[in-house]
Protein backbone atom coordinates (compact mmCIF):
# COMPACT_ATOMS: atom_id res chain seq x y z
CA UNK A 1 0.00 0.00 0.00
CA UNK A 2 1.15 3.44 -0.76
CA UNK A 3 -0.01 6.49 0.76
CA UNK A 4 0.68 10.00 -1.12
CA UNK A 5 1.17 13.32 1.06
CA UNK A 6 -0.07 16.55 0.03
CA UNK A 7 2.56 18.96 -0.72
CA UNK A 8 2.10 21.27 2.14
CA UNK A 9 2.02 18.06 4.63
CA UNK A 10 4.16 19.45 7.88
CA UNK A 11 6.83 16.91 9.08
CA UNK A 12 4.61 16.82 12.55
CA UNK A 13 1.88 15.12 10.61
CA UNK A 14 4.52 12.91 8.73
CA UNK A 15 6.13 11.92 11.94
CA UNK A 16 2.77 10.90 13.47
CA UNK A 17 1.26 8.73 10.57
CA UNK A 18 4.73 6.67 10.40
CA UNK A 19 4.75 6.06 14.15
CA UNK A 20 1.20 4.79 13.98
CA UNK A 21 1.77 2.75 11.27
CA UNK A 22 5.06 0.96 12.67
CA UNK A 23 3.20 0.46 16.07
CA UNK A 24 0.40 -1.86 13.36
CA UNK A 25 4.18 -4.14 12.82
CA UNK A 26 3.89 -2.73 9.37
CA UNK A 27 7.48 -1.42 7.87
CA UNK A 28 7.77 1.97 5.74
CA UNK A 29 9.91 3.49 2.99
CA UNK A 30 9.54 7.07 2.65
CA UNK A 31 10.56 8.42 -0.81
CA UNK A 32 10.73 12.33 -0.91
CA UNK A 33 10.40 13.72 -4.09
CA UNK A 34 10.36 16.80 -5.51
CA UNK A 35 7.11 17.88 -4.77
CA UNK A 36 5.38 14.97 -3.26
CA UNK A 37 6.32 12.49 -0.26
CA UNK A 38 5.12 8.68 -0.60
CA UNK A 39 4.98 6.65 2.21
CA UNK A 40 5.54 2.74 1.03
CA UNK A 41 4.23 0.16 3.79
CA UNK A 42 5.34 -3.27 3.20
CA UNK A 43 3.64 -6.15 5.60
CA UNK A 44 0.32 -6.64 6.39
CA UNK A 45 -1.59 -3.84 5.43
CA UNK A 46 -5.02 -5.37 5.86
CA UNK A 47 -4.48 -3.92 9.88
CA UNK A 48 -5.58 -0.30 8.46
CA UNK A 49 -8.30 1.49 8.13
CA UNK A 50 -7.40 2.89 4.31
CA UNK A 51 -10.66 4.56 4.72
CA UNK A 52 -10.00 6.61 7.67
CA UNK A 53 -6.22 7.08 6.70
CA UNK A 54 -7.76 8.65 3.54
CA UNK A 55 -10.08 10.91 5.15
CA UNK A 56 -6.46 12.63 6.85
CA UNK A 57 -6.02 16.32 6.13
CA UNK A 58 -2.47 15.99 4.74
CA UNK A 59 -3.15 12.84 2.66
CA UNK A 60 -4.18 12.95 -1.09
CA UNK A 61 -4.43 9.28 -1.96
CA UNK A 62 -4.30 6.21 -0.76
CA UNK A 63 -3.40 3.57 -2.97
CA UNK A 64 -3.35 -0.55 -2.86
CA UNK A 65 -0.46 -1.86 -5.23
CA UNK A 66 -1.44 -5.10 -6.17
CA UNK A 67 2.33 -5.99 -6.85
CA UNK A 68 4.67 -8.44 -4.83
CA UNK A 69 7.53 -6.10 -5.60
CA UNK A 70 7.09 -2.75 -3.37
CA UNK A 71 10.56 -0.50 -3.02
CA UNK A 72 11.09 -1.51 -6.78
CA UNK A 73 8.01 -0.45 -7.62
CA UNK A 74 7.17 2.79 -9.27
CA UNK A 75 4.40 3.22 -7.71
CA UNK A 76 6.39 4.05 -4.24
CA UNK A 77 8.77 6.14 -6.42
CA UNK A 78 7.15 7.63 -9.38
CA UNK A 79 10.69 9.29 -10.67
CA UNK A 80 13.10 7.77 -12.10
CA UNK A 81 15.78 6.50 -10.24
CA UNK A 82 19.51 7.59 -10.74
CA UNK A 83 21.94 5.74 -9.06
CA UNK A 84 25.61 7.12 -9.06
CA UNK A 85 27.93 4.29 -9.33
CA UNK A 86 32.15 5.95 -9.52
CA UNK A 87 30.83 8.99 -10.67
CA UNK A 88 28.39 7.78 -13.34
CA UNK A 89 24.92 8.85 -12.92
CA UNK A 90 22.59 5.69 -14.70
CA UNK A 91 19.06 6.58 -14.94
CA UNK A 92 19.20 9.82 -15.84
CA UNK A 93 19.51 11.74 -18.86
CA UNK A 94 23.33 10.51 -19.84
CA UNK A 95 23.43 7.18 -21.39
CA UNK A 96 25.85 4.76 -19.51
CA UNK A 97 27.92 2.24 -21.99
CA UNK A 98 29.52 -0.25 -20.24
CA UNK A 99 32.36 -2.25 -22.14
CA UNK A 100 35.21 -4.76 -21.62
CA UNK A 101 36.29 -8.41 -22.57
CA UNK A 102 34.20 -10.90 -21.29
CA UNK A 103 36.64 -11.98 -18.90
CA UNK A 104 40.07 -10.15 -17.78
CA UNK A 105 42.78 -12.48 -19.10
CA UNK A 106 46.07 -10.60 -18.20
CA UNK A 107 46.72 -7.14 -17.19
CA UNK A 108 47.97 -5.99 -20.55
CA UNK A 109 45.00 -7.16 -22.59
CA UNK A 110 42.24 -5.43 -19.81
CA UNK A 111 44.52 -2.32 -19.76
CA UNK A 112 44.89 -2.53 -23.88
CA UNK A 113 40.82 -2.27 -24.05
CA UNK A 114 40.25 0.26 -21.22
CA UNK A 115 42.53 2.93 -23.10
CA UNK A 116 40.54 1.71 -26.51
CA UNK A 117 37.28 1.57 -25.02
CA UNK A 118 37.88 4.84 -22.85
CA UNK A 119 39.38 6.72 -26.05
CA UNK A 120 35.72 6.25 -28.05
CA UNK A 121 33.72 7.42 -24.81
CA UNK A 122 32.67 4.26 -22.97
CA UNK A 123 31.60 5.61 -19.20
CA UNK A 124 32.45 2.00 -17.64
CA UNK A 125 34.78 -0.67 -17.68
CA UNK A 126 33.52 -4.49 -17.47
CA UNK A 127 35.52 -7.26 -17.17
CA UNK A 128 34.81 -10.67 -15.65
CA UNK A 129 37.34 -11.96 -12.63
CA UNK A 130 34.74 -14.98 -11.82
CA UNK A 131 33.09 -16.71 -14.35
CA UNK A 132 30.49 -18.75 -14.17
CA UNK A 133 30.65 -21.38 -16.84
CA UNK A 134 28.42 -23.95 -18.11
CA UNK A 135 31.84 -26.62 -17.86
CA UNK A 136 33.86 -27.10 -14.78
CA UNK A 137 36.79 -27.74 -17.74
CA UNK A 138 36.10 -24.44 -19.26
CA UNK A 139 38.61 -21.27 -17.78
CA UNK A 140 36.76 -19.95 -14.75
CA UNK A 141 38.92 -16.52 -14.86
CA UNK A 142 41.31 -15.11 -12.75
CA UNK A 143 39.40 -14.90 -10.05
CA UNK A 144 41.12 -12.34 -7.24
CA UNK A 145 44.34 -11.43 -9.23
CA UNK A 146 41.84 -10.77 -12.35
CA UNK A 147 39.86 -8.41 -10.32
CA UNK A 148 42.78 -6.69 -9.56
CA UNK A 149 43.75 -6.11 -12.88
CA UNK A 150 40.67 -4.87 -13.66
CA UNK A 151 40.41 -2.31 -10.93
CA UNK A 152 44.00 -1.35 -11.80
CA UNK A 153 43.13 -0.62 -15.35
CA UNK A 154 39.91 1.35 -14.19
CA UNK A 155 42.27 3.54 -12.01
CA UNK A 156 44.49 4.06 -15.05
CA UNK A 157 41.94 4.99 -17.54
CA UNK A 158 39.63 7.02 -15.17
CA UNK A 159 36.53 4.56 -15.71
CA UNK A 160 34.58 2.93 -12.74
CA UNK A 161 34.32 -0.91 -13.19
CA UNK A 162 31.37 -3.24 -13.10
CA UNK A 163 32.08 -6.97 -12.65
CA UNK A 164 30.66 -10.01 -11.44
CA UNK A 165 30.46 -11.52 -8.19
CA UNK A 166 29.35 -15.11 -7.52
CA UNK A 167 29.56 -15.81 -3.93
CA UNK A 168 28.90 -13.44 -0.73
CA UNK A 169 32.22 -14.26 0.63
CA UNK A 170 34.01 -12.22 -2.31
CA UNK A 171 32.02 -9.16 -1.10
CA UNK A 172 34.62 -7.79 1.35
CA UNK A 173 37.35 -8.38 -1.43
CA UNK A 174 35.32 -6.66 -4.01
CA UNK A 175 34.16 -3.71 -1.92
CA UNK A 176 38.50 -3.09 -0.48
CA UNK A 177 39.47 -3.47 -4.37
CA UNK A 178 36.49 -0.25 -4.82
CA UNK A 179 34.98 -2.41 -7.55
CA UNK A 180 31.97 0.47 -8.44
CA UNK A 181 29.25 -1.84 -9.44
CA UNK A 182 28.71 -5.74 -8.71
CA UNK A 183 27.49 -7.72 -10.67
CA UNK A 184 24.93 -10.69 -9.94
CA UNK A 185 25.07 -12.75 -13.26
CA UNK A 186 21.83 -14.08 -15.13
CA UNK A 187 22.45 -17.55 -13.74
CA UNK A 188 22.64 -16.22 -10.10
CA UNK A 189 19.48 -14.16 -10.20
CA UNK A 190 17.80 -15.91 -8.01
CA UNK A 191 20.50 -17.23 -5.37
CA UNK A 192 18.74 -15.35 -2.23
CA UNK A 193 21.52 -15.49 -0.09
CA UNK A 194 23.75 -13.40 -2.35
CA UNK A 195 21.04 -11.15 -2.88
CA UNK A 196 20.54 -11.06 0.36
CA UNK A 197 24.11 -10.20 1.45
CA UNK A 198 24.53 -7.45 -1.25
CA UNK A 199 21.48 -6.05 -0.18
CA UNK A 200 23.06 -5.21 3.39
CA UNK A 201 25.70 -3.21 1.80
CA UNK A 202 25.94 0.37 -0.06
CA UNK A 203 27.39 -0.43 -3.63
CA UNK A 204 25.15 -0.27 -6.78
CA UNK A 205 24.44 -3.83 -8.00
CA UNK A 206 23.77 -4.33 -11.80
CA UNK A 207 21.00 -7.50 -11.72
CA UNK A 208 20.87 -9.39 -15.07
CA UNK A 209 17.81 -11.02 -15.49
CA UNK A 210 17.93 -14.62 -15.15
CA UNK A 211 17.53 -17.32 -18.51
CA UNK A 212 14.34 -18.25 -17.80
CA UNK A 213 12.74 -15.12 -15.36
CA UNK A 214 9.73 -13.98 -15.93
CA UNK A 215 9.95 -9.64 -15.57
CA UNK A 216 7.80 -10.10 -12.26
CA UNK A 217 10.65 -12.49 -10.75
CA UNK A 218 13.26 -10.48 -11.69
CA UNK A 219 11.69 -7.15 -10.18
CA UNK A 220 11.09 -10.05 -7.54
CA UNK A 221 15.02 -10.63 -6.94
CA UNK A 222 15.73 -6.62 -7.09
CA UNK A 223 13.51 -6.69 -4.42
CA UNK A 224 15.54 -8.71 -2.10
CA UNK A 225 18.38 -6.59 -2.79
CA UNK A 226 16.32 -3.48 -1.39
CA UNK A 227 14.51 -5.22 1.07
CA UNK A 228 17.78 -4.97 2.68
CA UNK A 229 18.32 -1.38 2.52
CA UNK A 230 20.43 -1.58 -0.74
CA UNK A 231 18.18 0.47 -3.21
CA UNK A 232 20.55 1.09 -5.80
CA UNK A 233 19.73 -1.51 -8.11
CA UNK A 234 20.37 -1.35 -12.06
CA UNK A 235 19.11 -3.91 -14.41
CA UNK A 236 20.24 -5.26 -17.05
CA UNK A 237 18.13 -7.53 -19.93
CA UNK A 238 20.74 -9.80 -21.64
CA UNK A 239 18.12 -12.03 -23.71
CA UNK A 240 16.32 -14.82 -22.58
CA UNK A 241 16.37 -18.72 -23.50
CA UNK A 242 13.24 -19.40 -26.25
CA UNK A 243 12.92 -22.20 -28.50
CA UNK A 244 14.94 -20.04 -30.94
CA UNK A 245 18.54 -21.49 -31.41
CA UNK A 246 19.39 -19.25 -34.23
CA UNK A 247 21.05 -16.57 -30.87
CA UNK A 248 22.54 -17.52 -28.60
CA UNK A 249 19.42 -15.91 -26.63
CA UNK A 250 16.55 -14.08 -27.88
CA UNK A 251 16.92 -10.36 -26.48
CA UNK A 252 13.73 -9.16 -25.02
CA UNK A 253 13.51 -5.61 -25.82
CA UNK A 254 9.86 -5.15 -24.95
CA UNK A 255 11.57 -6.22 -20.90
CA UNK A 256 12.94 -2.67 -21.19
CA UNK A 257 9.46 -0.98 -21.56
CA UNK A 258 7.40 -3.12 -19.35
CA UNK A 259 9.84 -2.35 -16.74
CA UNK A 260 10.04 0.79 -17.35
CA UNK A 261 6.99 1.17 -16.60
CA UNK A 262 6.52 -1.11 -13.63
CA UNK A 263 9.51 0.45 -11.91
CA UNK A 264 11.96 3.41 -11.03
CA UNK A 265 14.87 1.35 -11.46
CA UNK A 266 17.27 2.16 -14.16
CA UNK A 267 17.15 -0.59 -17.02
CA UNK A 268 20.52 -1.50 -19.39
CA UNK A 269 20.86 -3.97 -22.49
CA UNK A 270 23.54 -6.47 -23.00
CA UNK A 271 22.75 -7.56 -26.94
CA UNK A 272 26.37 -9.69 -26.79
CA UNK A 273 24.92 -12.15 -24.25
CA UNK A 274 21.58 -12.21 -25.85
CA UNK A 275 22.65 -13.28 -29.45
CA UNK A 276 26.04 -14.40 -29.25
CA UNK A 277 27.09 -12.78 -32.30
CA UNK A 278 29.39 -10.17 -33.05
CA UNK A 279 27.70 -8.81 -35.86
CA UNK A 280 24.44 -8.19 -34.21
CA UNK A 281 25.87 -5.93 -31.02
CA UNK A 282 25.75 -2.64 -32.82
CA UNK A 283 21.99 -2.88 -34.55
CA UNK A 284 20.56 -4.13 -31.01
CA UNK A 285 22.39 -1.74 -28.89
CA UNK A 286 20.73 1.55 -31.06
CA UNK A 287 17.78 -0.49 -30.40
CA UNK A 288 18.07 -0.49 -27.06
CA UNK A 289 18.91 2.77 -26.50
CA UNK A 290 15.56 3.86 -29.16
CA UNK A 291 13.15 1.72 -26.67
CA UNK A 292 14.48 3.39 -23.65
CA UNK A 293 17.03 1.83 -22.15
CA UNK A 294 19.46 3.96 -20.10
CA UNK A 295 22.32 2.63 -21.75
CA UNK A 296 24.27 -0.99 -22.69
CA UNK A 297 26.87 -3.11 -21.67
CA UNK A 298 28.98 -5.06 -24.48
CA UNK A 299 31.99 -7.48 -24.44
CA UNK A 300 35.01 -6.05 -26.24
CA UNK A 301 38.42 -7.89 -27.09
CA UNK A 302 41.31 -6.90 -28.63
CA UNK A 303 41.83 -10.40 -30.56
CA UNK A 304 38.02 -11.54 -30.19
CA UNK A 305 39.32 -14.72 -32.14
CA UNK A 306 41.33 -15.72 -29.76
CA UNK A 307 39.39 -14.54 -26.44
CA UNK A 308 39.43 -17.30 -23.43
CA UNK A 309 35.90 -16.58 -23.09
CA UNK A 310 32.91 -15.35 -25.19
CA UNK A 311 34.77 -14.30 -28.60
CA UNK A 312 32.04 -14.99 -30.93
CA UNK A 313 30.01 -11.97 -29.14
CA UNK A 314 33.12 -9.73 -28.72
CA UNK A 315 33.23 -7.02 -31.22
CA UNK A 316 37.10 -4.89 -31.52
CA UNK A 317 37.81 -1.62 -30.37
CA UNK A 318 37.20 -0.63 -33.73
CA UNK A 319 33.64 -1.83 -34.27
CA UNK A 320 32.99 -0.34 -30.58
CA UNK A 321 34.25 3.07 -31.73
CA UNK A 322 31.80 2.46 -34.55
CA UNK A 323 28.96 1.70 -32.03
CA UNK A 324 29.89 4.75 -30.15
CA UNK A 325 29.21 6.68 -33.36
CA UNK A 326 26.14 5.43 -33.87
CA UNK A 327 24.56 5.72 -30.25
CA UNK A 328 25.46 9.73 -30.35
CA UNK A 329 23.33 9.89 -33.09
CA UNK A 330 20.51 7.85 -31.71
CA UNK A 331 21.09 9.69 -28.18
CA UNK A 332 19.18 12.75 -28.95
CA UNK A 333 16.51 11.30 -30.92
CA UNK A 334 14.68 9.70 -28.32
CA UNK A 335 16.06 12.67 -25.93
CA UNK A 336 19.62 11.21 -24.18
CA UNK A 337 23.20 12.58 -24.05
CA UNK A 338 25.84 10.67 -24.53
C1 LIG B 1 28.79 -11.62 -18.18
O1 LIG B 1 28.30 -10.47 -18.21
O2 LIG B 1 29.99 -11.84 -18.28
C2 LIG B 1 27.89 -12.78 -18.04
C3 LIG B 1 28.34 -13.97 -17.73
O3 LIG B 1 26.62 -12.47 -18.34
P1 LIG B 1 25.24 -13.29 -18.06
O4 LIG B 1 25.17 -13.46 -16.58
O5 LIG B 1 24.22 -12.36 -18.61
O6 LIG B 1 25.33 -14.57 -18.80
MN1 LIG C 1 30.62 -13.17 -21.52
Amino acid sequence: MIIVLKPNAPQAFVDTLTKMIRSKGLQIDVSKGARKTILGLVGNTSVLDTEQISGYEYVEQVVRVDAPYKRASRAFHPEDTVINAGGVQIGGKKLVVMAGPCSVESPEQIEGVARDIQASGATMLRGGAFKPRTSPYSFQGLRDQGLEMLCEAGKKVHLPVVTEIMSADKIDLFLQDNVDIIQIGARNMQNFDLLKAVGKIRKPVLLKRGLCATIEEWLMSAEYIMAGGNHDVILCERGIRTFETYTRNTLDLSAVLAVKQLSHLPVIVDPSHATGKRWMVEDLAKAAIAVGADGVMVEVHNDPDHAWCDGAQSITPKMFDGLMQSLRQIAPIVGREL
